[in-house]
């Protein structure tokens, strides 16, 4: 997909159409000279494709949904080789299991997102140590809750174990130019190490977390979702620090675990266009998405730095079932390989998801002669233990 790098505005304004190779950075720079943007993904390198078939979280998803919600159509190459559009008036099976079905169903040769007016936004990081934990906690689970109060707020908070230090980075976003919201003001309460918010570009913004993220390393995400409360919150961080400390000798390792919430607002959203196929209902929620990641040097490390992920999260569920807070969705675009991620999203839009694949591509090309990402089955044989 790399060379299909189109980017075009509808006369209208209201649909950019976007080729798969684009990145985000791509595409909201394209987009900055009309003072409009998408809903897609915060840090710069990530691809369109991917982001969007999954699901996607942008920092405008309250406001508007996540990815998969504000896409108008998609231009998709099926099994047979037929270009068909789906849309929710053409193909509007395929249109459906395409907003989270992942890459099931055929191949995106166009994602056509509605737009949204964008200028300036306010944004960045504020670091935080081990004192503070139990303050930004309690403002995340508090944010997360008042999310109605103001759908412009976005944020993600992540607890980081490196050189033996441990540290917390709340990323705060405001789709307005406004600096320090007063739906911030718990967070704003709290001391900080330092502190890049600031007012600027979307484009910018993406750039700032993709420092955040660098390339080069081995890197390996997992994940669960869990109604949102504040204890368990900190339960999840206690054995998050617990769990890294078995591996903290290997080289060059940053683990992380970030955590964000499914807001009411962003569920209200779900509902756009016919709704999506992610299975999740604005009754339960607001649900709590934690994503455990790390990045680390050495091949010979892998087995056990994937055993650490998979204690954490197994230890998180069983947990959160005692609790009764356990959620079956598992996130795809933070999913690792061992995760059965289509069957999360219950036994009625499992179904019906194979039952489109089974119409667009009977023979199942998708399934069986294209490797990797999560099949309509969950974990293939390979990642299973
Ligand atoms: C640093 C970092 C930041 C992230 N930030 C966010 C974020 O802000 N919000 C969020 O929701 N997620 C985020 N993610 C997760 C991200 O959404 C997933 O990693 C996603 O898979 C990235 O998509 P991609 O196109 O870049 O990746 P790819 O690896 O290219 O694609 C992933 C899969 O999607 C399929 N696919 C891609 N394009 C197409 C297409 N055109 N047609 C059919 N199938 C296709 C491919 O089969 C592939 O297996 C982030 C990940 C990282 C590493």
């Amino acid at each position: 997909m790399a060379s299909m790098k189109n980017i075009k505005l509808s006369e209208d304004k209201r649909i950019a159409s976007i080729e798969p190779g684009n990145t985000w950075f791509d595409a909201y720079h394209a987009l900055e000279s009309d003072n409009l943007a998408v809903i897609g993904g915060r840090v710069a390198a990530i691809g369109v494709g991917g982001l969007t078939l999954g699901g996607g979280i942008s920092f405008y998803s309250s406001q508007y949904g996540w990815a998969c919600d504000n896409v108008a159509s998609f231009e998709v190459v099926t099994a047979s080789g037929a270009i068909i559009t789906a849309s929710p008036t053409s193909h509007a099976d395929l249109y459906w299991s395409l907003r989270g079905g992942g890459n099931n169903f055929g191949i995106v040769t166009r994602f056509n997102l509605e737009t949204i007016p964008q200028s300036l936004m306010w944004g960045g990081s504020r670091i935080l140590l081990e004192p503070q934990f139990p303050a930004a906690i309690d403002a995340f689970s508090n944010l997360g809750v008042n999310s109605p109060q103001d759908v412009a707020a976005a944020q993600i908070l992540s607890f980081v174990y490196y050189q033996n230090t441990k540290s917390a980075s709340a990323d705060l976003q405001h789709a307005k130019p406004i600096a320090n919201a007063s739906i911030f003001s718990e967070y704003l309460a709290i001391p900080a190490t330092s502190d890049t918010t600031s007012v600027r570009t979307l484009a910018n913004l993406t750039l700032d977390f993709n420092n955040k993220n660098p390339n080069g390393l081995r890197e390996s995400y997992w994940t669960a979702t869990f109604k949102l409360d504040r204890d368990f919150t900190a339960f999840i961080k206690d054995v998050f620090f617990e769990e890294v400390l078995s591996i903290a000798d290997a080289d060059a390792l940053i683990p992380a675990i970030t955590l964000q919430v499914i807001t009411i607002p962003m569920l209200r959203n779900f509902a756009k266009h016919g709704g999506n196929a992610l299975g999740l209902s604005k009754e339960d929620g607001p649900f709590l998405l934690i994503d455990s990641s790390t990045m680390w040097a050495d091949e010979a490390d892998d087995e056990r730095i994937l055993r650490t992920h998979r204690r954490i999260i197994e230890r998180s569920v069983e947990e959160a079932k005692k609790r009764g807070l356990f959620v079956e969705y598992i996130y795809m675009n933070y999913a690792s390989q061992f995760q059965d991620v289509i069957p999360s999203y219950g036994a009625e839009n499992h179904a019906r998801l194979k039952a489109v694949a089974k119409k667009y591509d009977p023979q199942g090309v998708f399934q069986v002669l294209q490797p990797g990402y999560f099949k309509l089955d969950g974990v293939s044989s390979r990642y299973r233990e």
